[in-house]
């Protein structure tokens, strides 16, 4: 692909299409991204077990924690896994189904504004350095192509019903690096 016929799909990352998606209520309207973290089963990194789920192949009967979340359909714009690499399931002008029932900024169904980013971890746990690296490269870059004015954590969004990133996630560092206005994050 290339950026003039996929424009809204990065160079320089892995692209794996998910079928869990569709259109946004306005396609212009990307201004929020929402950060998460996932592993699969949790705690266990570096398997294709993400990818399988946001792309509906994952085997419900290959682990018992797969039981619990037989069925779902869900997909982010993007994983960060735990060594920086940066895959790309969803085109950015389309509304990728990893919010759920959510908040922000005076507004429900954060999915029809956001951009969702998942960075390969455990809920509360710690991430890697080259995720850091690459979640900062990665927000930049989608700055410049869309009117992107915050950053939240799935947490933030759906208070009470999602934890993640959680208490593990730094903050402080993805604000210093980025250098965007205090008011961009979470207070
Ligand atoms: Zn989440």
């Amino acid at each position: 692909m290339t950026s003039e016929v996929a424009p809204h799909w990065l160079p320089g990352v892995r692209h794996v299409p998910s079928p869990n998606f569709g259109p946004r209520p306005d396609p212009t309207d990307i201004s929020l991204i929402v950060v998460h973290s996932i592993s699969l089963p949790p705690g266990c990194f570096g398997g294709g077990e993400i990818e399988a789920l946001f792309c509906n192949r994952l085997d419900w009967d290959a682990h018992p924690y797969f039981q619990t979340i037989r069925g779902m359909e869900v997909s982010a714009h993007f994983l960060v896994r735990r060594n920086g690499e940066v895959v790309q399931f969803v085109a950015c002008d389309q509304r990728a189904w990893h919010a759920g029932r959510s908040h922000w900024a005076g507004r429900d169904n954060c999915n029809d504004f956001s951009i969702g980013i998942e960075l390969e971890g455990l809920e509360g746990g710690l991430f890697e350095p080259a995720q850091y690296g690459a979640l900062v490269d990665l927000c930049q870059r989608l700055a410049r192509r869309y009117p992107v004015r915050a950053v939240a954590g799935h947490e933030h969004v759906a208070p009470g019903r999602k934890a993640d990133p959680g208490a593990g996630f730094d903050w402080a560092q993805l604000q210093n690096r980025l250098a965007w206005p205090a008011r961009c994050f979470p207070q």
